[in-house]
């Protein structure tokens, strides 16, 4: 586990019932803003599949 930016994760909550979309947007600002959880295969998957680059800073699990 990675340090937590608790203040990104106050403000930016996953939405109820998300779309993929919308997981997928999660996701991808998250890697970029917190390290409290590596990206696994399926959420890397989930990214591409919606359009999304890997973020750089993204640490893979
Ligand atoms: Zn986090």
């Amino acid at each position: 586990m990675g340090r937590i930016n608790s203040d990104w994760h106050k403000a930016n909550r996953m939405p109820a019932n998300p779309t993929k979309k919308q997981r997928a947007e999660w996701h991808f600002e998250h890697a970029k803003h917190c390290a409290c959880r590596a990206l696994t295969p399926s959420i890397v998957s989930l990214l591409v599949s919606q359009g999304f680059d890997v973020p750089k800073e993204a640490r893979l699990a």
